[in-house]
């Protein structure tokens, strides 16, 4: 079992609610830079590069190891639009890196599936 600090969950009748989750409900607010039927992309509130965008699945799938088979189109989705968002946000000639964190040594933070897209700088390989 996953553990998550306080501030990352807000309860609510019916359950537990990541801030993801109230970010897709406008709950609370986000820089948007996409969205459609299935994900939403908007800003880091912490970046780590010069862009640093997240792109979420709507649906909520906890981590990439949660997702299930049905989940295959959300994720071609989330790939294949990660890709426009960046080239819409400039990266597409300089580059950029895609970072998905998986459970706790991946270094997880907030239990809802998110594609980190970094860029606007040259990036470390390996990371630490
Ligand atoms: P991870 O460590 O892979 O789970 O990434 C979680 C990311 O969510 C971190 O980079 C945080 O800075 C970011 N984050 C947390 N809360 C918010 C928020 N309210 N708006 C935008 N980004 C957030």
């Amino acid at each position: 079992m996953l553990e998550f600090g306080r501030s990352q969950r807000i309860m609510r009748l019916g359950g537990v609610v990541n801030i993801f989750e109230k970010i897709i409900a406008r709950e609370i607010p986000a820089k948007i830079v996409y969205e459609d039927d299935l994900v939403l992309a908007f800003h880091d509130v912490n970046p780590k590069a010069p862009t640093h965008v997240l792109i979420i699945p709507k649906k909520n799938i906890p981590r990439l190891a949660e997702a299930g088979a049905d989940d295959h189109k959300v994720l071609g989705h989330l790939l294949l639009k990660a890709a426009e968002v960046a080239a819409k946000l400039g990266l597409a000639k300089t580059g950029y890196r895609l970072v998905i964190n998986n459970g706790r040594d991946g270094g997880e933070t907030v239990p809802h599936l998110h594609c980190h897209i970094l860029g606007g700088r040259a990036l470390a390989w390996p990371p630490g």
